[in-house]
């Protein structure tokens, strides 16, 4: 496409320049015919004013006949600037110039002998038909002058209508081509733009998740437990939330008895379980090696969280009991922190929950434990039967 821009762009250029030089062609053929043609003209007024000055005497031919005369030089003299650049015509032009000075002295002598009184004689020299020679080679010369120039203007007009037509085309492909690069820079643009966006919304993702689940890393929980606290600063009776810590009971016996990639595997299955085992709305985040996190917004009252987390206990012992027959006791110890009536801040749902989990492993795991800030609501500790 750029070769062809470059081609085009050159093809139309090349046709601009030879439309200016037919241009200037034509003026030149156009100021030789004029001068020509002038030369013609007053030669034939400077001959009129002279016959008719021999035959009736008249002086008003005489008036005639010099401003025929007059501008004679110059007129040869521009025919001879116009024509410089050719050859053929130069020649041409220097035998007019001397068939006018012949003209010109036998129209002098005739009209000189007639004013001395000899008009007999000034006639007598006009039958001689020396005069009418010089004029018919003078009219052949010219007409032979002005049938070239005008052919070399014709051919001029006619170049330039075709350089016309190219340099058109030309510029129609130029146009084309200009609008192909602009379309293709837009859509290689776009493309690229497009790859940026996937680019950076697929670092986005990773550095938000976490590679072996898919679930939210610490860094996104912290970022949700961030929003979170924001909205209920600002509107500090808005709907309830809690914030149940999760570390699965045994987990290294699974690690260390069968290596440390079954181990992914049974953190990558944990995952999926917990997920299908909680709301849409509730966040499930893998906070640690075996800790999980699940944030639930709006929920009724202590008696869903409870249900939740047996729930999740309950599943999570169902995977030690049918994915490895019960030879890994598996379990989870949760702890719970609600707000606003066991912490005062959302700030403090994480670390508050965190050490309720504690305080399920310490009772026995396969648990769990509400948590509360010093001074709040201690109770509804439950102990679920292993
Ligand atoms: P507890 O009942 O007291 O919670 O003990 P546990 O066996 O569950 O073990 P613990 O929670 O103390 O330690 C979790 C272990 O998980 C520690 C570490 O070796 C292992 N771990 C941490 N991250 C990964 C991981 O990405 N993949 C695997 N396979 N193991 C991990
Ligand atoms: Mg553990």
């Amino acid at each position: 496409m750029a070769v062809g821009l470059i081609v085009a762009a050159a093809l139309f250029l090349y046709e601009a320049r030879k439309i200016v030089d037919d241009g200037l062609r034509d003026e030149e053929a156009f100021a030789v015919l004029g001068a020509a043609n002038r030369l013609l003209h007053d030669l034939e007024n400077a001959e009129t004013g002279q016959r008719g000055y021999l035959l009736t005497g008249d002086e008003r031919y005489l008036d005639i006949y010099r401003s025929g005369i007059e501008d004679l030089d110059d007129t040869v003299l521009l025919l001879q600037r116009v024509v410089t650049n050719d050859d053929k015509s130069v020649e041409t032009v220097r035998r007019i110039e001397h068939a006018k000075t012949t003209k010109v002295s036998e129209l002098a002598r005739t009209v000189e002998l007639a004013r001395s009184g000899n008009r007999d004689a000034a006639i007598a020299l006009v039958q001689t038909n020396e005069g009418e020679r010089y004029m018919t080679t003078l009219r052949t010369e010219l007409g032979d002058l002005l049938s070239d120039w005008r052919a070399r203007r014709a051919a001029a007009v006619r170049d330039a209508h075709d350089r016309l037509l190219y340099g058109t085309v030309a510029l129609a492909v130029l146009a084309v081509l200009i609008c192909g690069l602009l379309i293709y820079t837009l859509f290689v643009q776009r493309r690229a733009f497009g790859k940026i966006s996937a680019h950076s919304k697929a670092l986005d993702r990773a550095a938000a998740h976490d590679p072996l689940t898919g679930l939210p890393n610490r860094r996104r929980l912290l970022a949700a437990l961030d929003e979170l606290a924001q909205s209920r600063t600002t509107a500090p009776d808005a709907e309830r939330l809690a914030l149940l810590y999760l570390d699965i009971d045994g987990f290294k016996g699974v690690n260390d008895a069968l290596g440390h990639s079954a181990g992914d595997s049974l953190l990558r299955r944990l995952g999926e379980t917990l997920r299908t085992a909680t709301r849409a709305q509730d966040m499930l985040a893998r906070v640690g090696g075996d800790e999980f996190v699940l944030i639930v917004p709006g929920y009724a009252d202590d008696a869903q969280l409870r249900e939740q987390a047996g729930r999740l206990i309950e599943r999570v012992q169902q995977i030690g009991l049918r994915d490895y027959g019960g030879r890994f006791p598996l379990g989870v110890s949760v702890g719970i922190a609600t707000w606003p009536d066991r912490v005062d801040a959302v700030e403090q749902l994480l670390d508050v929950a965190d050490a309720a989990m504690y305080t399920a492993k310490q009772a026995g795991r396969s648990t769990y434990r509400f948590g509360a800030r010093p001074g709040r609501q201690q109770g509804n500790v439950v102990t679920l039967p292993r």
